[in-house]
């Protein structure tokens, strides 16, 4: 299209003081505010201007848009000040997939948000005194009481004093004490600041990781003022490396847990018990990184190999970090536990202000704390995830496949199969851990895998699948049962 053509089509289009001072325009302006509107209207002219500029519009398809401008005006509006943040169905059986929030929150979790947030609380407030608390207590009770319980007192590896924790004439000096701070990334930059500025702290080559791009340990560990002093091999690392690299600047050993990837073959690490020893003798503190940290023994479900937080500290590991919202299955956190005198530390620096949790947070991790203590690990929904065997899966995906067969008007098009695979924990937690799943394979006759895909996502709520070897694949491991007939109508519409 020529330029003149061009210049001709721009010259059509009304000015936003023109649309706005149309009645029709005025009336959605006492509903909506003139503000908004008129953004709305910016957009709409914004992108004509554009189409006409790529040469997408002629004289007649502009006339029609122009037809239908105050329609266009009033969906952007809509759409405007509609959510962007959308619920959806993880069909993935990625269970804790960062990038759809990883573990969704329990029931009980929300119910204690709700009551709380949307009033005031004694969030920092101790009601038996009616002076300034401590906004920790709330959740450090309970993971005083989920140690507390499990952790023996009396002899045993963990005799060695640091963490034994009841009825010891030690108790003051070797109680565990949590923290929370925003998540586990700060956590460790909390930790290293305030163990090791301006020292050294020993890692091994092998543990130099980085998780989901933006964490990466030596980055962290500058922004902490700390020096890295690394030790070992990517492949191998023994006690004796960390012991000769110790001089008088040494502050912390540090492990990291090798949350997302694995190092096989020809490879060495130091047992724990060998490290503790070396701290023990050192007088050092040794830290570990768990990045996911269960509280649930994962060892119940046929996942081994992933640490318990419970194990490390009973195992005499002084301080470990790990997220609220990986295996523990709340809301975003870094959770720092252990001994009593270096967590004051970290409880002290300022930085801990600057990365300490919001009421909504406290209020959700307390309700999830609770369903530990209580054991009552079904209400927390990655728990219940990673619990579900396949035949309770099976069952459901029959249900669904039977549903969508039976249903009169369901589309020609769409092939379902049922097959066996496996379901993954994700989010950064036992890499090579599956669980076995039966899936709900997709075919199309009309749409390749991706085109498929991306309709599931175009539903309301959207459906996230796995595409593998031409077809989707859903695994309802993931999907919550009550969205299981949501996800039947959905599949039983796919034309
Ligand atoms: C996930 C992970 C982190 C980062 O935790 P966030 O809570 O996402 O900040 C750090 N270290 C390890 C080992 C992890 O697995």
């Amino acid at each position: 299209m020529s330029t003149a053509n061009k210049s001709a089509l721009f010259q059509k289009l009304p000015s936003t003081d023109e649309l706005l001072r149309q009645p029709d325009v005025q009336a959605l302006i006492v509903r909506e505010g003139h503000s908004a509107v008129a953004e709305s209207i910016r957009v709409v002219l914004a992108r004509l201007r554009q189409e006409i500029g790529d040469g997408q519009l002629n004289e007649k398809s502009l006339d029609l848009a122009l037809g239908g401008l105050y329609a266009t005006v009033e969906s952007q509006l809509h759409q405007s000040l509609s959510y962007s943040l959308l619920p959806l169905l993880n069909a993935t059986g990625v269970i804790l997939h960062t990038n759809l929030g990883r573990a969704p929150l329990a029931a009980a979790a929300l119910d204690h948000v709700r009551a709380t947030a949307g009033v005031h609380s004694n969030l920092e407030f101790d009601l038996a005194t009616g002076e300034r608390g401590k906004r920790d207590v709330h959740v450090d009770r309970l993971f005083r009481k989920l140690f507390d319980d499990t952790l023996p007192s009396g002899t045993g590896p963990d005799s060695r004093g640091r963490l034994s924790l009841r009825g010891s004439e030690q108790e003051s000096s070797t109680a565990i004490s949590t923290i929370v701070v925003n998540n586990n990334a700060a956590a460790v930059l909390l930790a290293l600041n305030s163990l090791a500025e301006g020292g050294e702290v020993i890692v091994s080559r092998g543990e130099l990781v980085e998780i989901g791009g933006s964490f990466r340990i030596p980055d962290v560990m500058s922004k902490s003022n700390a020096t890295l002093r690394e030790v070992g091999t990517t492949n191998r690392t023994r006690v004796g490396d960390y012991e000769r690299a110790i001089n008088d600047r040494t502050r912390l050993l540090l492990r990291v847990h090798r949350s997302n990837f694995e190092i096989t073959g020809f490879t060495e690490q130091p047992a724990l018990d060998e490290l503790v020893a070396l701290a023990r003798r050192s007088n050092l503190p040794l830290m570990e990184d768990l990045g996911s940290g269960a509280l649930f023994d994962l060892r119940s479900v046929g996942i081994n190999g992933e640490p318990g937080v419970l194990d490390k500290l009973r195992a005499g590991v002084d301080i470990v970090t790990y997220s609220g919202d990986k295996l523990l299955g709340g809301p975003q956190a870094g959770l720092i536990s252990g001994r009593a005198e270096l967590v004051a530390r970290m409880r002290s620096n300022s930085l801990f202000r600057a990365l300490r949790v919001d009421k909504l947070t406290y209020a959700a991790l307390e309700a999830t704390l609770l369903a530990y203590v209580k054991r009552d690990y079904d209400a927390v929904p990655v728990l219940r995830m990673m619990r579900l065997s396949k035949d309770e899966i099976a069952c459901r995906a029959e249900k669904i496949v039977s549903t969508v067969a039976s249903t009169p008007a369901k589309s020609t098009y769409l092939k379902l199969e049922l097959l066996d695979g496996e379901s993954v924990i994700g989010g950064g937690a036992a890499p090579s851990a599956l669980l076995p799943t039966r899936l709900i394979a997709l075919t199309h006759a009309d749409l390749n895998a991706d085109e498929l895909s991306a309709r599931l996502r175009a539903n309301t709520p959207p459906i996230i699948a796995r595409v593998e070897e031409g077809r989707v694949l859903i695994d309802l491991r993931t999907v919550f049962p009550e969205q299981d007939a949501n996800l039947a109508t959905a599949l039983a519409s796919l034309n």
